[in-house]
């Protein structure tokens, strides 16, 4: 193409028009920056912004406060013995799967539930890993148990002959918004021997996530998907400190003493970190107990005015227990085949609402997210799907 004046321009692209609009989609609800976020973004959004003060570990930076956010306060909210920040969920769990593969002899594998995110599985890929999931879930549950686990442990012995490096499991996945038992998934991987990464990309942030309580050994979470920061970020974290997960993990350069290898020595620097420690003192309080409540009950109650239109069919666990809520609408899907607009009429008629996040030409089965969104706004939203649903005589 031409490089010209003119030409460029095009690069200078404006964000769709989610200004003003209601925002429910899954992707973009957790991470909504804050003010105090914004502020950062403008602020730290030079190149290597950060650096300013840098001695040669990022992580240890002073001023801005990088060290008290990485080594204190994020240990203490992952509940980790060390924590880091990375590039995003996907760069964690890279570093997590190369940190095992590299120290194990041969052709190794790692076990996933059967509801893995891509980015679980590209991961895995990069470091050498297979994998063997857990059994595919039925409808309407879609529920991953934890005796899935145990069969898919010892398949992957019968077919490898030897353990699995490191089991994973998605807390929710991102289809559904289940939470799996985690607890038990662990302990029944500890009685392999075997450590575990939970994959906190739809919990860390919105939710109350402890890794020690859990029982994990490893965590990681999605700064841009649950923590509001700008990105790309994310955080990872290991339980035991002292363990030799950590060692392997943390391991330094044989080059440059103070680099970690695994973070290609620095991981994120300028704006992405500055939003993500912007934002973490309102992440403090938004995963308090009492808060995610509100949360919870508020998805409930989307789910329930939508069910009650007879149009609408939740999939997942019941009562649901986190804001990502997949559904499948025949009465959407029934418009669809009768308008002129086709599969597009439900986009055009939710941007007339002011309503942004359902995928542009999805009718039949969609993801939403309550998160953050009020109920307020959700009472908004629940009477534009149903005055929608009337204007096309579906109810
Ligand atoms: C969004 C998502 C990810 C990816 O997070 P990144 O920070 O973008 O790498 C990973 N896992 C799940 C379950 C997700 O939903």
């Amino acid at each position: 193409m031409s490089l010209d004046d003119n030409s460029l321009k095009m690069f200078q692209f404006i964000k769709r028009d989610a200004l003003g609009s209601i925002n429910i989609d899954p992707l973009q609800t957790g991470g909504k920056l804050t003010d105090a976020a914004k502020a950062a973004l403008l602020e730290w959004g030079d190149g290597y912004s950060v650096c300013d003060y840098c001695g040669g570990v990022l992580d240890l930076i002073k001023k801005p406060p990088i060290e008290e956010f990485v080594h204190k306060a994020l240990p203490e909210f992952l509940g980790t013995g060390a924590a880091r920040v990375t590039n995003g969920a996907r760069e964690s769990k890279f570093a997590i799967f190369h940190s095992l593969a590299k120290v194990a002899d041969g052709k190794n594998y790692v076990v996933m539930d059967s509801l893995s995110h891509y980015s679980s599985k590209v991961a895995a890929e990069r470091a050498g890993l297979e994998i063997v999931f857990t059994k595919k879930v039925d409808k309407p549950e879609y529920r991953i148990s934890p005796e899935d686990f145990t069969e898919a442990i010892e398949a992957g012995i019968s077919a490898h002959g030897k353990k699995p490096l490191v089991t994973q499991i998605t807390y929710p996945d991102g289809s559904y918004g289940n939470l799996a038992d985690v607890a038990k998934i662990a302990k029944i991987s500890h009685e392999y021997d075997v450590p575990v990464l939970l994959n906190g990309a739809y919990s860390v942030g919105r939710m109350p996530v402890n890794a020690k309580e859990l029982g994990v050994d490893f965590i990681v979470g999605s700064g841009h998907k649950s923590m509001a920061a700008s990105g790309p970020v994310g955080v990872m974290g290991v339980t035991d400190a002292d363990s030799v997960y950590a060692q392997n993990l943390f391991q330094k350069s044989a080059y440059n003493k103070v680099k970690e290898v695994e973070l290609l020595g620095c991981t994120s620097r300028g704006a992405p970190i500055m939003t993500l420690m912007a934002s973490f003192p309102e992440i403090v309080k938004r995963t308090r107990p009492e808060n995610w409540q509100k949360e919870v009950e508020a998805a409930q109650y989307f789910i329930k005015r939508l069910e009650d239109t007879g149009q609408f069919i939740h999939y997942g666990q019941k009562p649901h227990q986190h804001d990502l809520i997949f559904l499948e609408s025949p009465g959407f899907f029934n418009i669809s085949e009768k308008t002129k607009k086709g599969r597009f009429f439900l986009y055009h008629e939710l941007k007339e609402k002011k309503i942004h996040g359902i995928k542009t030409g999805l009718t039949k089965n969609f993801k939403i997210s309550t998160f953050g969104v009020g109920m307020e706004n959700l009472k908004y939203v629940a009477d534009a799907f149903e005055d929608i649903l009337k204007k096309y005589d579906e109810i």
